[in-house]
């Protein structure tokens, strides 16, 4: 049993976490972790959510269940900040509170196992977040993978991907990461996106998308969901699945939502109460407290906007780790091209680092991280980035 083996923690770091927490040197670095650490390696609460947060207690509200679909005050908001206040998605929604991302793609599988024409087949890529694969099998899903990493590269394998898309039986499921594709941080650009879409439509495929990242990114709204909106104008009637574990840092909060967009508000009427049906025997109802959180912010112009700059501010802490990251191994001396970290995006940085590179940098340097390669770039920090930039040296040069 490898304690690194990302399969045992779903890639999150139950198992680094463990390895790093037996190790004895004072100077060990942790980026298995799948949550933010400010430049002091600490767990951050948003100030925005400390204040929106006070502001709920404050109101005295009871603790009485929620509706089977959560707070509604919740469900508009997040749906208006992922499709954008504008979109016509807006008036034909169906849409659920869930228990984060990860509840609102197991809603999402359960639905579509159930109500899905044709064969029920959902094309994930290669790889993906470890949990994709077990998530939708579980929900009565058959799973298939399509390319998407090219690891000479270190890039996106775009002419695989389109390749797979257009090869895959027609009406086919395809689960899309929105932004910040987990492990790899690859993402297409804007016009890629558009040559995906085209391919999803000339295919009659259906489309899923897991935005688990929106805002931490790039650092804005907008940009992290260009794929999703772009989709949605195009005509495709998309599956969403949204956390707000990242970037409002509500991780065991548990907040997130799942929505479909419908034909027409008739329609939409249908699946919400098909959605009832299938959210009922699983857990009744969703937690209120996250949500009146999340509602909170959402909300209030003024929590709003402050949230939004601490979204920013998150996402440019990775940004300046990855750039210190890459210019200190250049100051090294590394011949390597590292210009792939720069280039990547969102919380994780795929090296190319191999599985024995990774075991090396674990044994010898007290620096862990999955042995895929994958780091956590939210867990460098201007103190640690030169000890690991001379850890990556000296194992691979
Ligand atoms: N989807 C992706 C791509 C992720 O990286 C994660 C978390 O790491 C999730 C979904 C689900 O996270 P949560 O259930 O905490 O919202």
């Amino acid at each position: 049993l490898n304690r690194y083996d990302m399969s045992l923690d779903g890639g999150d770091g139950g198992g680094i976490t463990e390895a790093f927490k037996a190790d004895s040197f004072d100077k060990k670095i942790n980026l298995g972790v799948g949550a933010y650490r400010d430049d002091q390696g600490k767990p951050y609460v948003l100030p925005s959510v400390r204040k929106a947060e006070e502001k709920v207690i404050a109101s005295r509200l009871n603790k009485e269940y929620a509706g089977i679909t959560g707070v509604p005050e919740f469900t508009k908001a997040a749906a208006v900040l992922a499709y954008g206040k504008d979109s016509t998605a807006l008036n034909r929604l169906a849409i659920t509170q869930s228990i984060s991302g990860t509840g609102a793609l197991r809603i999402g599988g359960a639905f579509l196992a159930r109500h899905f024409p044709g064969a029920k087949t959902i094309y994930i890529p290669t790889p993906s977040w470890a949990n994709h694969a077990a998530v939708f099998k579980d929900s009565g899903l058959t799973v298939e993978k399509y390319s998407y990493y090219n690891k000479d590269t270190i890039g996106l394998d775009f002419e695989g991907m389109l390749a797979d898309i257009k090869a895959a039986p027609e009406g086919s499921i395809f689960l899309f990461h929105a932004c910040a594709h987990n492990p790899t941080g690859v993402d297409p650009t804007p016009e890629q996106w558009k040559q995906i879409e085209a391919a999803v439509k000339s295919r009659g495929h259906f489309s899923f998308f897991d935005m688990a990242y929106q805002g931490f990114a790039s650092g804005n709204i907008d940009t992290d969901a260009f794929a999703v909106r772009y989709f949605v104008e195009q005509g495709h009637n998309v599956a969403l699945a949204q956390s707000f574990a990242k970037n409002m840092g509500l991780y065991g909060e548990r907040v997130g939502a799942f929505s479909l967009v419908c034909a027409d508000a008739a329609e939409a009427k249908r699946v919400d109460s098909q959605v009832k049906i299938l959210v009922r025997p699983m857990y009744s109802n969703p937690p209120i407290h996250g949500a009146r959180i999340a509602a909170e912010i959402l909300n209030s112009p003024e929590l709003y906007g402050q949230w939004l700059g601490e979204v920013k501010g998150m996402a440019d802490r990775i940004i300046t780790m990855r750039a210190l990251l890459k210019e200190n191994l250049e100051k090294l001396g590394s011949k390597h091209d590292w210009s792939h970290i720069t280039s990547q995006i969102g919380m994780f940085a795929y090296t190319g680092l191999t599985p024995e590179e990774m075991d090396k940098l674990a044994k010898e340097f007290s620096v862990y991280a999955t042995r895929d390669g994958r780091i956590s770039v939210a867990g460098i920090t201007s103190e640690n980035v030169g000890r690991l930039a001379e850890s990556i040296f000296k194992v691979k040069g």
